[in-house]
Formats: C-alpha cells, structure tokens, sequence
C-alpha cells in the first residue's frame, strides 16, 4: 500500500499552540484540531441546516416542487460549502467533522420525506433512510475513535472504507443518487431500489469492517505508516 503520510520524526514535532498537542505534521491528523467552536465553517452548517428545514416545511405545506427542490439545493450546496470553506480557512475540527454528518441526517431525512409528497416511492426511500441513518449514521461517526480530523481523512486508517464512504465521489453518489434516478426514472423504480439496495450492502460491509479495525489508544496522532490491522 502507498504511503499517504509524510515521514514523521520527533523532530518534526512543533508545539507552537499552547494547550494543544504538537503537531506531528501528518495533513488531517487529529493534532491539527485547532478546537474552536464558533468558526465559519460551524456558522455556514448551521445556516444551511435551518435554511433547509424552513424550506422543506414550506415545500410540505404549499406542496410545492420548486421549494423542495430550493431546499435540497442549500442542503447540497451547503454541505459542500461548509467543509470547504473549514479546508480553507484551516478550520476543520473534530467537532465541526460530527456536528456536519448530525446536521446532514435532519436535511437528508427532512428532504428525503417531502420527497415522498411528490414521488410515490415508499421502498426505494425506506431503504435509502434506513441506510442512510441507521449504517450510515454511526459508520461515518466510527472514525472519530481514531485520532483524525474527520471521516475524511480515515484513508490515513483504512484506505478501502475511505475510498467507498468517505471519498468525495461516495459521498455526493449517496446524497444525490436515489434523488436523481427517482426523478429521471419515475416509471422504473426498480433502478433505484437496485441502487438503495446496493448502497445499503456496502454500508453494512464497511460498518463491520470498520468495527474490526484496532483503535490505537492514548495517542493525539494518526499511527505511523500503515494502519494497524485486526
Ligand atoms: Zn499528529
């Protein structure tokens, strides 16, 4: 396996941040966390979280597509913006990392439920939530028991679970795809069952693969090199 992580030694070692362990020089290692709270990163997740939500409650009242749609668009946009603009602004944090997967289950699943007003597709939706929040949902928070930055950063532990979960691709397949068939393939919802029903296989396989992984314990950093396997 490549190597993704620069060689460290102790001598790379920088405390300049008081209180806050060194930094080992690994990019989305755990001691990059600058533990900060109110930051734009925090700020744009909150806004698109509620932004989203009062669009989707008016999309269900008016049962209105354009509003749905409107609501989806800052959810998809925003979730992008958010962890965007914390790469940026170096402000990624481990709580920022969870607090961005909990907000994104409230527009997915707000969203996704809106969606049925309009779309008559109760199995292809059913096993898209059940997926998305009973796997996904503790799947995307497991890596935070190892000292990383984010889900994003798991390929420092376990390059294959990063690559089907966390990469860009497999996140914006996840958030958009079953959405995009319904839409395009109304008449043939069998293509998105055989979608949400895939997605759910590989969900369930990376939540027990991920499971097995060792944990280091006691360590502010990533373990050197490649990961420690069960
Ligand atoms: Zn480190």
């Amino acid at each position: 396996m490549a190597h993704q992580t620069a060689p460290r030694s102790t001598a790379d070692l920088s405390p300049r941040r008081p209180g806050l362990p060194a930094r080992c020089g690994v990019r989305g290692c755990g001691c990059e966390d600058p533990r900060q709270l109110r930051n734009a990163a925090n700020a744009v997740t909150v806004l698109r979280t509620l932004a989203s939500l009062a669009l989707v409650t008016v999309a269900a009242v008016q049962h209105s597509w354009p509003w749905l749609l409107a609501a989806y668009l800052v959810y998809w946009i925003g979730d992008s913006a958010d962890g965007n603009i914390a790469r940026w602004r170096n402000q990624e944090t481990r709580f920022g990392a969870v607090f961005d997967v909990v907000c994104d289950r409230i527009n997915c699943v707000s969203c996704a439920l809106v969606f049925l007003q309009f779309v008559d597709a109760p199995w292809p939706i059913a096993v898209f939530l059940f997926q998305f929040v009973v796997v996904d949902l503790p799947l995307t928070l497991l890596p935070m028991r190892w000292p990383v930055l984010s889900p994003n950063y798991f390929h420092l532990i376990d390059p294959l679970a990063y690559t089907l979960n966390w990469h860009v691709v497999a996140k914006v397949t996840n958030t958009t795809l079953l959405i995009t068939l319904l839409v395009v393939l109304p008449d043939h919802q069998w293509v998105a069952l055989v979608a949400a029903s895939t997605v759910l296989v590989i969900k369930v396989w990376s939540l027990g693969r991920v499971l097995r992984l060792t944990v280091p314990k006691d360590t502010p950093h990533v373990p050197q090199g490649a990961a420690a396997r069960a």
